[in-house]
């Protein structure tokens, strides 16, 4: 069940601020609070969606679209798209997912290593 006032959703909805990078109709795009590597930056798709269960269930091909393009758009605006960068997202309790909204994380600027840290 989607919880209207988590972080990303008060973001969406103008209620916090944020470092905005990007936004077109289906995604929102802007600088995680808490950077990770030189270049850290989260893209979230603009409907209700809890995390990519949800949203791969749930989400209008439209939609889904539009989130893939838009990890396109700001990887391009964000110039990692010649260098290289991890897109990753985490999904539920295992993966530590913080803020139940679908966030994917942009990492780049610098090389970041290895994939996974347990
Ligand atoms: P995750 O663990 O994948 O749910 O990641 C959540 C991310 O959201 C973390 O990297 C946080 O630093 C980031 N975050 C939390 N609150 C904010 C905020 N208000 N603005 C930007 N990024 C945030």
């Amino acid at each position: 069940m989607y919880d209207k006032n988590n972080i990303f959703a008060k973001i969406l909805r103008g209620e916090i601020s944020c470092k905005k990078v990007y936004e077109d109709k289906f995604v929102l795009a802007f600088e995680d609070i808490n950077p990770q590597t030189k270049i850290h930056v989260l893209v979230i798709p603009k409907g209700e969606y809890v995390n990519m269960d949800d949203f791969s269930k749930n989400a209008k091909s439209i939609e889904i679209e539009g989130l893939i393009r838009g990890i396109g758009i700001v990887s391009a605006m964000l110039g990692v798209d010649k260098t290289g960068y991890r897109y990753l997202g985490n999904n539920g309790i295992d993966a530590g997912q913080e803020v139940p909204h679908l966030h994917f994380h942009i990492f780049g600027g610098e090389k970041i290593g290895k994939m996974i840290n347990k």
